[in-house]
């Protein structure tokens, strides 16, 4: 059976893991960001690996050992030890064995995935094959796209893993020697793993950490089945579950010595004392008082790319291709507007946003910090021209989350969750439901066969799904708006 590294990986977080994800259909792979390019390719360019052997999916591990003999450089190759296969970005020969170079398709290599490198190298030394120089190839953050793709610019090739601060600081030879353990029992064990050896799904850090496992409803069903108010919806508790094996079962009955005291936790369990609604009035006026008519509701999709497709744009930049608008007037009335676009639109985009966006009153968008005032940052910066009017909005603009995110206001039915579409769900449950795209990387994925000019797509059918997604969102943001005017009172 052939093992790769995310195998060992899986089974050392969790071995049902490792078994369900094995046993279960391949998934459809819906990358969040972009990458067209054959990146491969375009680093050997950076690193002038010519007359290079060529690693192929499917490959013989003899291959690459026999390539190694006779080529200098090695692209992809695939090496094997007891079963552990992995794949090489690029190995060069120096007099004293070999240099390897790993790819890493973001600005700043930290030290996170260290059982990547060292799992590499581990199967390397195994295959005989010495490594004296350790380098990691990855996207230059000041590069800025003119014209054709500059791979000497795109990338960079680094020695070390950076800091937090991302600075280069712990060398990749020292990180990854240090760090290397001997794969030979952990091997056996994934390889002796079987469903009758898992037991029953035990709740532990690691179904949590750093990401959620994407098996947490499955092992878990009753959370989601269980009272709105139960007291595991209790935000960034450490002890929520403890005091579930307690016998609490509701956030009311919440043990004020096991609760860390948030603002949130504090209104998550006075809305339940309270009947299911919790409103700081004094505070929720305070934010209303900043939000003056003409109200422009505004929501953006845009889609993220590992490599500048246009000029302008550095690794990573954000491709802004749709807006809606819904300004509520001082007399009631509501007047709505889309903007999409495929391809680069940039500027149509600015020059939308500076017509239909009043030049007067608040600008309103749910997790603007986080969103929209940055896009708009990025639009001041690629079209000065603009730059005025652009963080004129900024400035003008308010988050609809605050009121949610600071414990402002808490409906148990939030089961601990503020995103809009939790809100929208308790005012009006039509809202998202009859749409056919419901979240945003659905958007993005479905704009990107516009934008491929995916001929087998309904162009047409794709475009009224995107409007009427990035619409509800603006609309839903309407909704909530007046749910909170008609808490703080009218
Ligand atoms: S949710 Fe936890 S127990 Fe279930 S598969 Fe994931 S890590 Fe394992």
């Amino acid at each position: 059976m052939m093992l790769h590294i995310s195998d060992l990986k899986k089974f050392v977080r969790c071995p049902r893991l490792y078994l369900t994800d094995r046993d279960s259909p391949p998934r459809e792979y819906r990358p969040f960001v972009r990458l067209d390019e054959e990146v491969t390719e375009l680093a050997a360019g950076k690193i002038g690996a010519v007359n290079a052997f060529r690693g192929q999916r499917g490959d013989e591990p003899e291959k690459a050992l026999e390539a190694a003999v006779n080529y200098d450089w090695l692209v992809s190759a695939r090496f094997a030890y007891m079963d552990l296969r992995v794949k090489v970005p690029f190995l060069h020969r120096n007099e004293d064995g070999w240099d390897i170079y790993f790819m890493f398709i973001g600005l700043f290599p930290h030290p996170y995935d260290m059982e990547m490198y060292c799992d590499t190298v581990w199967v390397l030394k195994k295959n005989g094959l010495k490594i004296k120089d350790y380098y990691i190839i990855h996207l230059n953050s000041d590069y800025v796209r003119q014209g054709e793709l500059d791979p000497d610019q795109l990338f960079r090739i680094s020695d070390c893993f950076y800091n937090h601060k991302n600075h280069p600081m712990i060398p990749v030879r020292e990180a990854v020697e240090k760090n290397m353990k001997d794969l030979t029992d952990l091997i056996l064990r994934v390889q002796a793993c079987g469903w009758d050896t898992v037991q029953l799904p035990v709740r532990t850090s690691r179904c949590v950490s750093r990401q959620k496992c994407r098996y947490y409803d499955s092992c878990f069903p009753e959370e989601k089945e269980g009272p709105a108010n139960s007291i595991i919806t209790l935000i960034t508790s450490h002890y929520r579950y403890d005091m579930k094996a307690a016998g609490i079962e509701y956030l009311a009955d919440a043990d004020p010595d096991l609760i860390e005291g948030s603002r949130q936790q504090y209104s998550q369990i006075a809305g339940d004392q309270n009947g299911g609604l919790f409103v700081d009035r004094p505070a929720l006026c305070s934010w209303l008082s900043y939000v003056k008519y003409p109200i422009t509701f505004i929501d953006f999709e845009w889609e993220r790319f590992a490599i500048p497709p246009y000029d302008g744009m550095h690794p990573f930049d954000v491709l802004p291709f749709e807006y809606s608008i819904h300004i509520l007037h001082e007399d009631g009335t509501v007047t709505h507007t889309v903007f999409l676009s495929v391809h680069d639109d940039r500027r149509e985009f600015a020059e939308g946003l500076i017509r239909d966006v009043p030049s007067e009153g608040t600008l309103v968008a749910y997790n603007a910090e986080g969103a929209e005032k940055i896009r708009l940052e990025e639009l001041a910066l690629q079209f000065p021209e603009y730059a005025g009017q652009l963080r004129d909005m900024i400035s003008r603009m308010e988050d609809l989350q605050l009121p949610f995110s600071s414990g402002t206001v808490y409906d148990v039915r939030m089961r601990g969750f503020w995103s809009l579409k939790t809100i929208m769900s308790m005012m009006d449950d039509e809202g998202y439901k009859n749409l056919d795209i419901r979240e945003g990387m659905d958007a993005v994925f479905q704009w990107r066969l516009l934008d491929y000019d995916d001929e087998s797509a309904d162009t047409e059918k794709i475009t009224e799904d995107l409007k009427a997604y990035c619409g509800m969102d603006s609309y839903a943001m309407t909704v909530v708006y007046k749910w909170l005017l008609e808490l703080a009172g009218g």
